[in-house]
């Protein structure tokens, strides 16, 4: 079976390039693999890494939903929305979004990867300025570059950094997260809104991680002139919206590629999405119990002496610095039985490395203090210094 000439396919300069870059990505320590989830002792496994912060993506009720939306409506939505794949399922969904948020009118994808970058791309041409937070999602930032508009970032957070920005562009667009995916830190969203307001500017934000989950209620119309939530997060199954006035609806409807040339949501997901943000509603004792659990981690945390962030919400960055030793640790939190997020750049800058740590409502509190405790050695151990590490962000 050996050869002794190499194939054409081995040959092939896209096979070379592929060959180096995984190498070089071997080498550098960032090459990213799959690992199929819950095959080692799943019941052992106490799981800190995902984003269903509720629990619904377990909820028998909620399987309960899909199949019943699959009965109804079937499996498939069979056609793209503008040919045949809108159904009732949708309508239903889009129609409870508006009431929740305030938003005239809404349209659904199959990911909010997809509606972020469809929406970017879709809104703005070359002759736009986007003005946007340093750290938004690559979704948006693909979506922008593919709009081929301009675009200005201003500092994390930094209102006054924002401002110097927005004054020199009146009319423009500013983007932003409700909670950012990689921080869990807020957006100060009613100040940014006052802003945008001041200077003609529409303020889009994408709130993936906030829908449902903030504790002060949801971001709505009254703020922003365009919301993209995610059903991936907290509402525990899949899909995405976005929410805005009418008229930007009706255009997006009427010319955003991916909607036009893609399957529709299933319709069965549609339904089920739906009965997720009702039983979010109907079980208010979920959040609840989930601001139980991060207020524990905080305070646990704290005693243990560990360096925390600003964040208020379920995730918990601890950072670490280099992105080998956030390996290492989560690899070791693994095998203590602890499933947590090693997050390292490119996916956040250089020398920020970390542990994402999410809550859910569903961990105990005797979890929380396994998981600081056995960080709290293992950072001990390893000797680094969280608040060293903290000063680079
Ligand atoms: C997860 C996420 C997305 C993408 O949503 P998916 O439905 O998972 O594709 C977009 N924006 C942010 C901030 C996210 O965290």
């Amino acid at each position: 079976m050996a050869t002794s000439e190499p194939s054409v396919t081995d040959n092939h300069p896209l096979a070379q390039r592929i060959k180096t870059t995984l190498e070089q990505l071997h080498t550098t320590g960032l090459l990213r693999q799959r690992r199929v989830n819950g095959l080692v002792s799943p019941s052992k496994v106490i799981d800190f890494s995902h984003n269903d912060y509720l629990g619904l993506s377990q909820e028998p009720a909620l399987a309960q939903a899909l199949f019943q939306g699959a009965q109804a409506y079937g499996v498939g939505s069979r056609a793209s929305p503008l040919v045949s794949g809108y159904s009732i399922a949708h309508q239903q969904l889009e129609q409870r979004l508006c009431e929740l948020t305030g938003h005239e009118a809404c349209m659904l994808f199959s990911s909010g990867f997809s509606a972020n970058s469809a929406l970017m791309k879709t809104l703005f041409n070359a002759t736009d300025t986007v003005i946007a937070d340093k750290l938004v999602h690559a979704s948006v930032i693909d979506g922008l570059k593919d709009s081929q508009c301009k675009i200005s970032r201003f500092l994390h957070n930094d209102l006054t950094s924002a401002a110097r920005i927005i004054e020199r562009h009146p009319g423009c667009a500013v983007v932003t997260e409700s909670v950012f995916s990689m921080d869990g830190d807020t957006a100060p969203i009613t100040e940014l809104a006052r802003l945008c307001r001041e200077h003609q500017c529409w303020l889009i934000v994408d709130d993936a991680h906030g829908f449902g989950v903030l504790p002060n209620g949801f971001v709505n119309a009254d703020k922003v002139d365009i919301q993209v939530v995610t059903f991936g997060k907290a509402l525990g199954c899949q899909g995405a919206a976005i929410l805005a006035s009418q008229d930007v609806i009706d255009f997006l409807v009427a010319t955003t590629r991916e909607y036009i040339y893609s399957t529709a949501l299933s319709p069965a997901n549609a339904h089920l999405a739906l009965a997720a943000i009702n039983w979010q509603h109907s079980h208010p004792q979920l959040l609840t119990q989930l601001l139980a659990n991060i207020a524990l981690f905080r305070q646990v945390a704290t005693q243990h002496q560990l360096t925390l962030t600003e964040s208020k919400t379920a995730i918990q960055p601890i950072m670490i610095g280099d992105n080998q030793r956030v390996m290492d640790i989560a690899k070791q939190l693994t095998q203590q039985g602890f499933l947590v997020g090693a997050i390292r750049s490119p996916t956040v800058p250089k020398g920020q490395a970390r542990l994402r740590i999410t809550l859910n409502a569903q961990h105990q509190a005797d979890d929380i203090r396994a998981l600081v405790a056995a960080v709290a050695s293992l950072l001990n151990n390893s000797g680094t210094n969280t608040s060293v590490a903290l000063q680079t962000l």
